[in-house]
């Protein structure tokens, strides 16, 4: 266990860029204030960057160095907010080696290196925390990891990547494209020059994985959440999910799927959600994540999910918890991996579908549709049938599945192309948040 110390705590920050920055602001802007709140001074002992000759604006060029490794062998708390997954891993793991707590809000190396991360810091009898790593200034890690951890987490849905939520606001309000709507998030700094992380998905996946760990207690890596991006989003599904009541979003889920063995789906797609959901109003680049657990029932988590400074509050907030329970000598909750629930394939995952499909206007056609799902024990919920400008003798099937296998209904499409009657294209999205 950790030494309670008499002297004041000695912080090293590694990173000094979007989130970094912001940290040393706030570390520096209000001591007396961190001092009442932490009841003992914070220092900042350096500031690890790549470049340590470039001028920072309200930072002694005194602090800046690019040997991270001395770094952080010389603190009591390591903040990383470096990103990546080398040198950062190696460093987190040095600094816990030498006794030091340590905050991240590195996602993508949790996703990837967590659990060994974790067991470091426990071994070492040190804290590891990271609540900036899932949608930025929102609680959410803390709430999952304390406030909930005696209730029973049924499910975790949200929108956690700001990038793609702003995309599909867009694409919604103003009609736009896809790449359109990129070219203008880009214009306006919430997506990278190469997107590929948000529109891909992966970053969503990170947070997802993370989410899933800490809400069913077992360990779910980056690599093991099923992903699909909104690269192939249309303007004619937007059209189409807002004439039946549904607006798009790239939704990040997790939940219990209780077969013979019980497992954890754990999912981000592109999925209609109802108009009168908490989640189809999050507009812009905000985040929210929607939480429903046995005995509290519907918990909604919503707030801007990444810049420096709302990112840099998250930061701060650990930092003055694990300040705390230094100076008491003691660390906060480890995490408690204890169900060892294997990631469902995502077949096995529960979701309602919408599918549409031209048919040919003819007697049968129907029965011949329903007899597909009925045969892959997908139950249809509503059809809907519209005629096609220009062609008598065509028309446009929309099918409502209710709640089944989502390789079920996927294998009900796949035999659906065989028929005759069926002309392509199939579209088909996924439907949530009933
Ligand atoms: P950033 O602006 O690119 O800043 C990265 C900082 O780390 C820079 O100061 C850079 O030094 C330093 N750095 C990078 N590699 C280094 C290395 N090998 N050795 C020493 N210093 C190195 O990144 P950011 O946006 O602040 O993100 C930091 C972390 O926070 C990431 O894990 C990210 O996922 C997470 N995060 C970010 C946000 C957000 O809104 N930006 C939100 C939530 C979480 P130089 O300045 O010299 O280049």
């Amino acid at each position: 266990m950790v030494p309670v110390t008499d002297s004041a705590l000695r912080v090293a920050l590694l990173g000094c860029g979007v989130v970094g920055s912001q940290v040393a602001r706030l570390l520096l802007e209000k001591p007396e204030d961190l001092r009442s709140r932490v009841g003992q001074q914070l220092e900042l002992v350096g500031i690890g960057v790549r470049h340590p000759d470039v001028p920072r604006p309200g930072i002694d060029s005194a602090l800046l160095t690019s040997d991270t490794a001395e770094l952080v062998t010389r603190a009591d708390i390591v903040v990383e907010v470096m990103g990546g997954i080398e040198p950062a891993r190696g460093l987190i793991l040095s600094a816990l080696a030498h006794g030091a707590s340590v905050v991240t809000a590195n996602k993508a190396l949790l996703a990837a290196h967590g659990p060994q991360l974790y067991q470091a810091a426990q071994q070492a009898g040190v804290d590891l925390y990271f609540e900036a790593a899932v949608a930025g200034a929102i609680p959410i890690i803390r709430p999952l990891r304390e406030s909930l951890v005696g209730d029973e987490i049924l499910s975790v849905m949200g929108i956690v990547n700001g990038t793609t939520n702003y995309v599909l606001d867009r694409m919604t309000t103003e009609g736009m494209s896809f790449s359109q709507a990129l070219v203008e998030a880009q214009a306006l700094g919430y997506a990278e020059a190469d997107p590929t992380a948000d529109v891909e998905s992966y970053d969503a996946a990170a947070k997802a994985s993370i989410l899933a760990s800490l809400a069913f207690h077992t360990e779910v890596l980056g690599a093991a959440v099923h992903r699909e991006g909104i690269t192939m989003i249309t303007p004619e599904d937007i059209e189409a999910a807002n004439d039946l009541g549904y607006v798009i979003k790239l939704l990040a889920i997790a939940t219990l799927v209780e077969d013979e063995v019980e497992q954890v789906s754990v999912r981000v797609h592109p999925a209609m959600v109802p108009l009168d959901h908490p989640l189809a109003i999050v507009r812009g680049a905000y985040n929210a994540i929607f939480v429903e657990s046995r005995n509290a029932g519907r918990l909604m988590f919503s707030g801007p999910g990444a810049g420096g400074a709302p990112t840099g509050s998250a930061v701060m907030g650990d930092l003055v918890t694990v300040a705390r329970n230094r100076l008491r000598g003691t660390a906060g909750p480890p995490l408690t991996p204890y169900t060892n629930r294997p990631v469902a394939p995502i077949a096995e995952a529960r979701t309602r579908y919408y599918i549409s499909f031209t048919v040919r206007d003819q007697p049968g056609v129907l029965a011949q549709v329903a007899s597909v799902f009925a045969k892959h024990g997908v139950s249809i919920s509503t059809v809907r049938q519209t005629a096609l400008a220009d062609r008598t003798d065509t028309a446009r099937l929309g099918i409502m599945t209710h709640t089944a296998r989502d390789g079920a209904i996927r294998d009900a499409i796949t035999q659906l192309r065989t028929l005759t009657v069926v002309a392509e294209p199939i579209r088909s999205m996924r439907v949530e948040g009933h």
